[in-house]
């Protein structure tokens, strides 16, 4: 199996490559075959992208918004009507079984690029009656933005970052994760198809260096990354010491919360599509699961019977739904987990273990696994383990569930399942959480703002606040009378 692009980078709307850039090798996780190779780039790639950003970046900001908006507008559409070779290449990149990545990557960029499209052109600033004079206020593009992205929802997260950066009139180079470096570069021809002039969107390949490189760069003025809460540490100290604007999409350990009251079916569909989706690669996951006394016994029932049933195996097969982790290391990291849950204590309900499927022996792949009998302070309730591995952990009343909620560095997300709606509102005003759920769980529609407090991050992507992410705002005092001059 390969998936070879032309070459590692594209800059100015051409395949580039330098080959004394460390080699990438790419890697298919259902089987651990190398299906391309690629190389980091090296200073000169690194030069030669954010140049290229910088030339063409100004007469893109002097278009109408409506042209800008009408680019991204045709992108969407070339989007969708790739959809199906680009959900492959997404599943050969990161694993996730076909079935999701026809649904949720490709397809969620062209919401994205869809929605900034038209948002744009109603984005306007503010008037200030200031009685006589006047003001106003208005919304300009940054200049050149650089995108860094998690290996999750490689094509998703590369939309999501150059749309409305793109839209504000920015322009951007974009740093995938080494893992997954191929559908960045599909989304930059379909950029240039679409006729998105050249040098605005460029794709460079690359380790944490490179991300490094971008994020320090003098002619760079915006950062915005999506990763780990250890590395927004770093990239946001690089972007305040050169004092550039930066959004930060990072880590979580997010509660889901299960009154007595609620939809048992619907509460343990959220719960597993909050834990199980993505392998459990999801951010906002709620791998925090409590559930209220009266409710625990019959809930861990149905959901180990539910989970029981979830299909692993060959990601490109329709009918699996759910795939390997992203790499060895992810691997080893989630199994090392799964051992430290059992040595605290936690009872392993279901999974667990490495299935053994016929012609995916190198594959990473790992059982869907519950755990009950969590407490708090066990290190499977308190750190991101970014697999399929949920905690239930079980609860008496609302305010000793909210403290035992808030009681973690992160706040990406949390849900709240109950039918009593004073208490669903009541609870989630108290959760300190950016992204949060009632009756549902994960679901991130574009026109909706995602991004988290505390650790979790700063700054919002997605909605009208990703538009103000991506520009600075101008304020202009219009004087319709004279000078009152003391001189
Ligand atoms: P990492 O933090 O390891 O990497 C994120 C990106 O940053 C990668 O492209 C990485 O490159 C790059 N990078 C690493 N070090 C530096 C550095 N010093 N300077 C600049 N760039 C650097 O995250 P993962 O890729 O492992 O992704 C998983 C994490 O992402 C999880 O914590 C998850 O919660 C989070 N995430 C957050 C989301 C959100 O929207 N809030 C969504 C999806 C994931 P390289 O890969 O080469 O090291």
């Amino acid at each position: 199996m390969r998936a070879q692009p032309k070459a590692s980078h594209y800059i100015n709307g051409r395949f580039v490559d330098d080959e004394r850039g460390t080699a990438i090798p790419v890697i298919y996780p259902a089987t651990g075959e190398v299906i391309a190779s690629l190389h980091s780039a090296t200073a000169n790639i690194v030069e030669l992208a954010v140049e290229a950003a910088r030339a063409a970046q100004p007469a893109w900001a002097r278009l109408k918004p409506v042209e800008r908006g009408r680019i991204l507008r045709r992108a969407a559409d070339i989007l969708r009507a790739h959809n199906e070779e680009l959900s492959r290449l997404e599943t050969l990149d990161t694993g996730k079984p076909i079935q999701e990545t026809l649904v949720a990557d490709a397809a969620s960029a062209a919401d994205c690029l869809e929605y900034f499209a038209g948002a744009i052109a109603a984005f306007n600033g503010e008037y200030v009656d200031l009685g006589g004079p006047f003001a106003y206020t208005k919304r300009q593009a940054l200049g050149v933005c650089v995108g860094i992205g998690a290996w999750n929802y490689p094509i998703q997260v590369a939309g999501w970052k150059s749309a409305p950066a793109l839209a504000m009139g920015n322009a951007m180079v974009f740093k995938p994760s080494e893992n997954t470096p191929l559908s960045a570069l599909a989304l930059a021809e379909v950029y240039s198809e679409a006729g998105l002039p050249d040098g605005l969107f460029n794709v460079v390949q690359g380790y944490g260096d490179v991300g490094a490189a971008l994020a320090s760069h003098e002619a760079v003025d915006k950062i915005s990354l999506t990763g780990s809460v250890p590395t927004g540490k770093k990239v946001l100290s690089l972007a305040g010491s050169h004092m550039k604007h930066a959004t930060m999409e990072l880590g979580g350990k997010s509660p889901i919360i299960v009154f007595d009251d609620a939809d048992l079916e619907n509460a343990i569909g959220g719960a597993m599509l909050g834990n199980f989706y993505s392998t459990g690669q999801v951010c906002s996951n709620g791998t925090r699961v409590f559930v209220q006394k009266g409710l625990h016994d019959r809930f861990v029932e149905r959901l180990v019977e539910r989970t029981k049933t979830i299909r692993i195996g060959d990601p490109l097969d329709p009918d699996t739904q759910m795939g390997p982790l992203v790499n060895k290391s992810q691997h080893d990291k989630v199994t090392d987990y799964i051992a430290v849950g059992k040595a605290e204590g936690a009872t392993l309900q279901t999974g667990g273990g490495v299935p053994s499927l016929q012609g995916f022996e190198g594959g990473f792949f790992v059982e869907p696994t519950v755990f009950t009998g969590v407490t708090d302070n066990m290190r499977i309730a308190r750190e991101e383990i970014f697999g399929p591995v949920m905690s239930v952990l079980s609860f008496d009343s609302e305010d000793e569930v909210i403290a035992r909620a808030n009681d973690t560095e992160f706040g990406l997300a949390a849900g709240v399942f109950t039918k009593d709606l004073p208490r669903a509102h009541r609870v989630i005003a108290e959760l300190q959480a950016g992204t949060c759920w009632i009756n549902t769980y994960n679901l991130t529609p574009v026109e909706i703002p995602f991004g988290g407090f505390k650790q979790s991050g700063i700054g919002r992507e997605n909605s009208l606040a990703a538009l103000q992410h991506y520009s600075q705002l101008k304020s202009v005092y219009v004087e319709t009378g004279d000078v009152a001059s003391p001189y």
